[in-house]
Parts: structure tokens; sequence; C-alpha cells
């Protein structure tokens, strides 16, 4: 079989503007997404290889700087792509300051054919281990289960071997390398591969995308809009799995629920947004009046609940008064009118259901309402031991 460099690079280029144009035309991304970062870095390539193509055609040292300082820079596309997805924040000096470095030493080592190439060669090795290193750190959190990444370091392995072959072939045997489309085996297997590489590099950060935006959905279905608390249906399933946990090990479980204060005059003498404001405040106090592994979520309206794993009504007890003093403290001055609200406290007793629980705590809320709002109540137990109700329909909210 006969491959020559030429082909290779030629058929580099189309594949690149293929697959960016591909991408341009059927992936919607956002300013910021890793993906239009990885377009932007085959773009690159593409003027990168057409560039150095029409450079060797025509020779003049402009072509070849303009196309290293392409290439160098597509690298860096790929390192702030690796970095989108894996969320850390890029070294962005690094990331510029190489591509313009490289092309400075490049226009005035020009004509030194071997000190040219080694730069050009050596710094993009470099900055495709820097994005490697990236691409396989462990890092705690999200990407645990990130495949996307073992593809993307793949990769960026296959099209290193040409950058590192060549580096090590033009310093050590300049004579075996003496054109970008020599047809040493180094440089005829490095084609092969960056342009492979490419593809899987395409499909990894794909990959990458459909990860983020299958976590954007799983969040959009958990988390309510407004306030950013955990949504009824996510409460009521955590709510249920730690009350399976409660009996099986006997654990404490206790639940809240919370409602705002004549809320509907809040709107009608301030206007809806107002409403909506005062609701986000509120929320926001109340996520910083609790702690890890208790869960807020907003049952409906302006009413919220609280799920206190491993807490009983003494926990709910100290919330409650700490929320109290959060509210008055930063929720009234913020809106510019004092808020206040009313909380039912039931604690989970062997044999009770989720429903039967939040029936309990609606139950004394209720309570609380009646007998003049802003305080806690908790559920008194029902007779025969079981408290509050082990049946009981959840209450609607409103
Ligand atoms: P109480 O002290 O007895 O709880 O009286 P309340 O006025 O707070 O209770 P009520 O249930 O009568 O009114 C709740 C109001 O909350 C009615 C509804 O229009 C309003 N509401 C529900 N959801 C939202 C929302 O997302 N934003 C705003 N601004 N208002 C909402
Ligand atoms: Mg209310
Ligand atoms: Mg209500």
């Amino acid at each position: 079989m006969k491959l020559d460099a030429q082909t290779l690079f030629f058929s580099l280029m189309v594949n690149v503007v293929l697959m960016s144009a591909a991408l341009s035309f059927n992936v919607r991304w956002r300013a910021g997404s890793g993906i239009r970062a990885w377009n932007a870095a085959l773009v690159l390539q593409a003027a990168a290889w057409g560039l150095l193509i029409a450079a060797y055609q025509v020779a003049p040292r402009s072509l070849a700087t303009a196309g290293v300082a392409c290439l160098s820079a597509a690298m860096s596309c790929t390192y702030v792509a690796a970095a989108a997805y894996r969320r850390i924040a890029p070294d962005r000096r690094l990331a510029w300051g190489v591509p313009v470095a490289t092309t400075v030493v490049h226009w005035f080592v020009f004509g030194d054919y071997q000190a040219r190439l080694a730069v050009t060669n050596g710094a993009l090795a470099a900055q495709m281990a820097w994005t490697l290193w990236l691409l396989v750190r462990p890092q705690g959190g999200a990407d645990g289960n990130a495949r996307w990444r073992w593809l993307a370091a793949t990769a960026l392995a296959m099209s290193g071997v040409m950058v590192a072959g060549r580096f090590v072939l033009v310093l050590r045997a300049p004579e075996a390398y003496p054109a970008f489309d020599a047809p040493h085996w180094i440089n005829t297997l490095g084609l092969v591969l960056t342009n492979a590489g490419l593809t899987v590099g395409t499909l990894a950060f794909l990959l990458a995308h459909r990860d983020e935006a299958e976590r954007e959905l799983q969040r959009l279905a958990t988390v309510d809009g407004l306030t950013g608390v955990v949504n009824r249906r996510h409460w009521m399933a955590t709510a249920e799995a730690h009350l399976r946990l409660a009996e099986r090990h006997g654990h404490a479980l206790t639940v809240a629920m919370l409602d705002i204060d004549h809320f509907k005059r809040i709107n009608d003498t301030h206007g809806h947004a107002v409403g909506d404001a005062a609701l986000v405040h509120f929320a926001r106090a109340l996520q910083g009046a609790v702690r890890q592994p208790d869960l807020v979520g907003r049952y409906g309206g302006e009413e919220f609940c609280l799920l206190l794993p491993q807490s009983d009504t003494g926990a709910a007890q100290a919330i409650d008064r700490r929320l109290r003093d959060a509210v008055a403290r930063d929720v009234g001055p913020a809106l510019g009118f004092p808020v206040t609200f009313t909380t039912g406290v039931a604690p989970w007793r062997p044999g009770a259901s989720l429903a039967g629980l939040l029936a309990g705590a609606a139950a004394a809320l209720y309570r609380g309402k009646a007998a003049g709002r802003d305080r806690l109540e908790v559920a008194e137990p029902a007779p025969g031991g079981v408290s509050p109700g082990a049946g009981g329909t959840p209450p609607s909210p409103g």
C-alpha cells in the first residue's frame, strides 16, 4: 500500500472541514460550551492545513507562520473544550500565551529548518500533553463516570504521535525528515493517526455534550425553576427513600411543612413579581438554615417541605428558630416589609407512611395558622402510638 503524505494532508483538511460543517449545522450550543471550542479547533485546523499546504507550494514565511499559529491555537481550543466539559477553569494565559509565543518564535527562526520544526512540534506536543493531563487527571465530582474523557484522551494521544514523532525525528535525524510531506514512516503513521484522532475527538466531545445535556435535563426535572430548591416530586422520592432507611435502621426522621403567612396579601399589595421575589428570598433563607443531609423542597405555591433525616423534633425547632432570625434579618429588609411563616412538624414513628407524616405536618401547620400564625406546632401523637397517622392522604399544596 502506498500512502503519500500530501494526499493524507489533503484528506485531513477535507475531514476537518466536513466535521466542522456537520457540527455547526447539527449541534445547538451555548456560548462557553465545550463543543463550540472543539468546533473552533476544527476550523483552525482546517485553516492550518490549508495554509501549510499552500506554504509548501509557494513557500513564503508568512503562510507557514500563519499555519503554525492556527495549529497552536487549535490545540488551545481543544484544551478549552476539555476544560469546559471537565468543569475546570482553563488557564487562559497559558492557553493563549503558548500560540502567541510559538508564532513569534517560528517567524524568527524560520530560516533554520531544524529549529523551526523543533519549536513548532515541541510546543504542540507540550500543549497536547498538558491537555491530556487535564483530561485524565483524577478529580472528584460529577464527571466520575465520564467515558468521553478516555475517548478524548485516546484521540489526543493518536494526534500526539505525529507531533512527538516529528519532534524526535527533526532533532535526531533531520535528514530523514527534510519536508513536511516526507515519506518517512513516522510522518505517514502520524498523519493517518491524526486523521482518525480528529474523528474520535469529535465523537468524544459529542458524548461530553450529550452527558452535559442529560445532566441539565436531570436538573430541570428535579429543581423548582423559581426558587432553585428541589421540586415536590423529587422531594417526595428522596423522603420515601429516607423513610425506608429509618424503618430499616430505626433512625429518627422528621418532616416539616412551612407556609408563608398571608402570602396572598403580599401578592395583592405588592404584585406577583414581588411575591415571587419573596419566595426566592424565603427559599434562600431556608436553604441557609439547614445542613446536609436535610432537604428543602417546594411543596407548592408558598409552601415548603423539609426533610430531616436522623433528626427529631428538636432539630426542626432549631432550624425554625434560625430561619425566623434569618427571615427577620434578611428577607424582610430585602423586600421592604416584614414576612412571617408558620411551621408544622411531624416526627416519624415506626409504621408511619410519608403521606401520614405530611398529613400530620399539615394538620400541625393549620393549627398554627388558626392559633395566630408566625409559630411552630408539632403534630400530636395519634391514639394507638403510631404518630402521626400511619395512612393519611398527603395534603395538596395551596
Ligand atoms: P395563610 O397565612 O393562611 O397561609 O394565607 P396565604 O395568603 O399565605 O395563603 P393562601 O393559600 O390563601 O394564598 C397563597 C397564595 O400564593 C395564592 C397564590 O396565588 C399564591 N401563589 C402560589 N404560587 C405562587 C407563585 O409562584 N408566585 C406568586 N407570586 N404567588 C403564588
Ligand atoms: Mg400561606
Ligand atoms: Mg398555603
